[in-house]
């Protein structure tokens, strides 16, 4: 595992250093998750919220998660690249979108979560649990 995750936004305002947790990197396949990527689903890599760097506040939408608390979309007032996700629920961590990583190559995802609303076109991202 890496020591140290960077990366940021395609415009460069927004960058962000921190440490991967001990907790699997997933693809969620929630309708949350579509709508605001507008794509089939993301891919998140859990760091650390302890020592989490951001160089720039992130505009932040929130909404209702699954659980019914609050969860957190952080992304680049400039160029929009969603970076960042946090949730009331897991207070200790921060989730990188995988592709805003410096070195994409760095994330493996795990699981998938949420596999049920995946959409028919983006079935074959799913991965299967063993
Ligand atoms: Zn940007
Ligand atoms: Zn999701």
């Amino acid at each position: 595992m890496a020591d140290q995750i960077t990366g940021g936004c395609k415009c460069g305002k927004v960058r962000y250093a921190g440490t991967p947790l001990d907790a699997a990197p997933f693809r969620c396949h929630c309708r949350d998750c579509q709508q605001l990527t507008g794509s089939g689903h993301t891919e998140m890599m859990p760091l650390a919220r302890e020592g989490f760097a951001i160089s720039e506040t992130c505009r932040i939408y929130e909404m209702q998660g699954g659980s019914g608390q609050s969860t957190y979309s952080g992304f680049c007032p400039d160029c929009g690249a969603q970076l960042i996700r946090r949730s009331a629920r897991m207070g200790d961590r921060v989730y990188v979108h995988a592709g805003s990583l410096d070195d994409p190559a760095q994330y493996a995802p795990e699981r998938s979560i949420y596999s049920d609303a995946a959409q028919p076109w983006d079935a074959g991202s799913i991965i299967k649990a063993d």
